[in-house]
């Protein structure tokens, strides 16, 4: 039996990265995926290719800073797939800059594109699961919201915000069957790590308990433990997947 036969999910941000790692792993589990992002085309190619693996996907482009495509996006999951079960608030940008540098207007874009976006997702999904009475939401939010990194004092805001946004949402839910988490990823390896010079990301790397950089998997796998019955008796938390650096 697999851990999300007959669920549906929505990721967003899921044309590539993380959200793409995270809409293959909960697919292979068995869950029917919307793949979501701003990048319209990307979303079509990765649902295309989830979709010639075997597995139910459909593509929806949205911006989730805008409240009217957020909610129509859990209207589409519904009106396609019957019913909204996972609900994955995982669409990122950075715009790093010390204070000294940063503009109003990076620091307001990704404050909405990461905050906002997450409570328009978690409230739009929330308003659709507590009518099922079931339903698992999960926010990714990122060690920068614990610790605080130099020059990502807009990202630091905005995930730190995620943290009270999922444990707010939590309390708010948790009548109707709903639960709401978050996962804090670590160092992961993905264009934005990819970019980095070598001897940054060694240092990094060798700070890690664990020796080594995190997988978009490493973080699939926690969202899928989060999203599946195993975690039925879970709400309200904030899961660090970063092997053991900042713990
Ligand atoms: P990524 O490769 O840049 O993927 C993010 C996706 O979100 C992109 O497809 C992007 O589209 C899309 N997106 C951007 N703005 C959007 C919007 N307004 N509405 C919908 N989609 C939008 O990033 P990632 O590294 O996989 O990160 C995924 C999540 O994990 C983010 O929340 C990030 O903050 C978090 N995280 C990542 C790391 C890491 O090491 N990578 C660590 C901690 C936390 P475009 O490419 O067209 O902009």
């Amino acid at each position: 039996m697999k851990l999300l036969e007959g669920r549906n999910a929505i990721v967003t941000g899921s044309a590539q990265g993380i959200g793409l790692a995270i809409a293959s792993v909960l697919a292979r589990h068995g869950a029917s995926v919307v793949v979501s992002d701003i990048n319209a085309e990307g979303a079509r190619l990765a649902a295309a290719d989830l979709k010639a693996q075997g597995h139910q996907a459909i593509s929806v482009p949205c911006d989730v800073t805008d409240e009217h495509a957020v909610d129509a996006l859990v209207d589409t999951c519904r009106e396609t797939f019957g019913t909204v079960d996972v609900m994955v608030n995982n669409a990122g940008i950075t715009r790093d800059a010390t204070m000294a540098k940063m503009t109003l207007e990076s620091f307001r874009t990704v404050v909405d594109v990461h905050l906002t976006g997450a409570w328009l997702g978690t409230r739009a999904a929330g308003r659709a699961m507590r009518t099922q009475g079931r339903g698992s939401i999960v926010n990714i939010s990122s060690i920068s919201g614990k610790v605080g990194n130099f020059g990502q004092t807009n990202y630091s805001a905005a995930k730190a915000g995620i943290v009270g946004l999922t444990k707010a949402a939590a309390r708010e839910l948790a009548k109707y069957d709903v639960r709401v988490n978050a996962i804090q990823p670590g160092l992961i390896r993905t264009a934005m790590t990819a970019a980095m010079p070598p001897e940054v990301l060694a240092r990094m790397v060798a700070d890690i308990p664990l020796g080594r950089i995190g997988e978009p998997e490493d973080i699939a796998k926690a969202v899928l433990f989060l999203s599946s019955d195993l975690s039925g008796f879970i709400t309200g938390t904030v899961t660090e997947v970063a092997g053991g650096r900042n713990m």
